[in-house]
């Protein structure tokens, strides 16, 4: 069944065929403070800012990587720290440059140990910042960090709370990488910290973020070069050391920069599909009517060094009464035959004035089991941090109340977590 609700704008101008409705402009620039902070920066910028304070260039090289070490590896908050670079030069860097991170300005810590940061990044002026959350999620065997993109999103999914904000702006690499230093920060998760942190120095297989997936505010693919440069510098060995392979970039279908992402950054990919045909698409992802399925399945086919060790994870969102009917389901594995792939469905999560509603539990249950029996391990990705209502992709009003049925959903979950 399609639902296209033309009591809704958005939908509305998308049945007109408004492209305004697919994309939306930048609303803001970046502004760069007086001092600019190394967080962030890469080799070869942390190479040009030594040139801004005279360090010759057969010299740069060896500061370069000094630098990395106390940046990446130590976590370092002040120049004061530096110890293995003389006190001349770390001087001439503090006169113009900071190590400063996004500004934390809330921290919520839930029952089962998720953590949810509200950040605070400068605006065009100084009166209007703008916030982003960064989510983290503990499991035994790993940690995940939930990175925005960008301020808002340059898209209108229609089941989506950050699609219906204005965009922004495009965040910068300093502000995405400075994501995962404010986590690694809070949660003492530094290697010989440079700084007294909340724990006992991290090593190795000790650490606490382990996995990075770009699925918070924004569409990566939207802001390609920022997240590119974010992503070398997290996953560079020497520095943060996250591996490509605990990376995931989760776009709605931006086809284009999906074959630049395989080559340019090399991380995991995930596709948020939602639907099995194109008129249902084009109403809940809208970016559909630019690129349709079997435009975006063929990029997924084309992505570099898929195997069934490395697949693309395709994210399904369980609304009910619109993608959940088991000949969806059935439709579903049929798409994606061929592809090396895992499929996640994601109960709705509901927000004031959203027109759609989760998919019963009872229902979840059958559309996973047809997705289980065609061979897909583990379908329903579980909501963690609910109590601080911390759930990837969106923004979530802390006073809002969990519907009945959300509760329901939240209850059968927890007894199959
Ligand atoms: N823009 C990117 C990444 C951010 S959204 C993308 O769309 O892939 C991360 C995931 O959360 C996407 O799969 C998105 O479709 C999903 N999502 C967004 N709003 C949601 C909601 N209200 N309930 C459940 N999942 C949602
Ligand atoms: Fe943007 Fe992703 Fe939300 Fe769509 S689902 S509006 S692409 S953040």
């Amino acid at each position: 069944m399609t639902i296209l609700n033309l009591a809704f704008p958005a939908q509305a101008a998308a049945a007109a065929g408004f492209d305004s409705v697919i994309e939306k402009a930048p609303l803001e620039r970046y502004v760069a403070p007086e001092r600019p902070s190394l967080v962030g920066m890469s080799r070869a910028a942390l190479a040009d800012a030594f040139a801004t304070i005279g360090i010759p260039e057969r010299e740069r090289r060896m500061r370069v990587q000094q630098l990395w070490h106390w940046l990446y590896v130590r976590g370092a908050t002040s120049f004061d720290v530096m110890t293995s670079i003389s006190k001349t030069v770390r001087t001439a860097l503090e006169d113009r440059f900071t190590l400063a991170r996004p500004e934390v300005v809330a921290e919520q810590i839930s029952v089962d140990g998720t953590r949810k940061w509200l950040l605070r990044l400068p605006g065009e002026t100084a009166e209007r910042p703008h916030d982003v959350e960064c989510v983290y999620i503990p499991e035994t065997d790993r940690g995940t960090l939930c990175v925005s993109s960008q301020v808002g999103c340059t898209l209108n999914c229609s089941f989506c709370h950050t699609g219906t904000q204005r965009l922004v702006r495009n965040l910068t690499p300093g502000e995405i990488v400075g994501q995962v230093m404010v986590a690694r920060d809070r949660l003492g998760d530094w290697s010989a910290p440079a700084a007294p942190t909340q724990g006992e120095a991290r090593e190795g297989s000790n650490r606490l973020v382990t996995n990075i997936v770009m699925m918070g505010m924004g569409e990566p693919l939207y802001n390609f070069g920022a997240v590119r440069d974010a992503l070398l510098v997290v996953s560079d060995g020497d520095g943060i050391g996250i591996s490509k392979r605990r990376i995931t970039l989760s776009t709605s279908g931006v086809v284009p920069n999906i074959a630049r992402a395989g080559s340019e950054i090399g991380v995991m990919l995930a596709v948020s599909l939602h639907a099995v045909r194109d008129d249902l698409r084009n109403t809940l992802v809208p970016l559909n009517r630019k690129y349709p399925i079997h435009e975006l399945l063929q990029a997924c086919r084309n992505y570099p060094g898929l195997s069934n060790a490395r697949r693309i994870t395709f994210e399904y969102v369980m609304l009910k009464g619109v993608n959940d009917s088991i000949a969806d389901a059935k439709a579903l594995v049929r798409l994606l035959k061929g592809i090396p792939a895992k499929i996640n469905l994601i109960p709705f999560n509901p927000w004031p004035g959203s027109h759609y509603e989760c998919s019963d539990w009872e229902q979840i249950e059958k559309f996973s089991e047809v997705v289980f029996n065609a061979g897909y391990a583990s379908p329903v990705r579980t909501p963690r941090g609910r109590d601080i209502l911390a759930a990837c992709g969106q923004l979530k009003s802390a006073t809002e109340k969990l519907s009945a049925r959300e509760r329901l959903a939240l209850r059968a979950m927890a007894m199959t977590d």
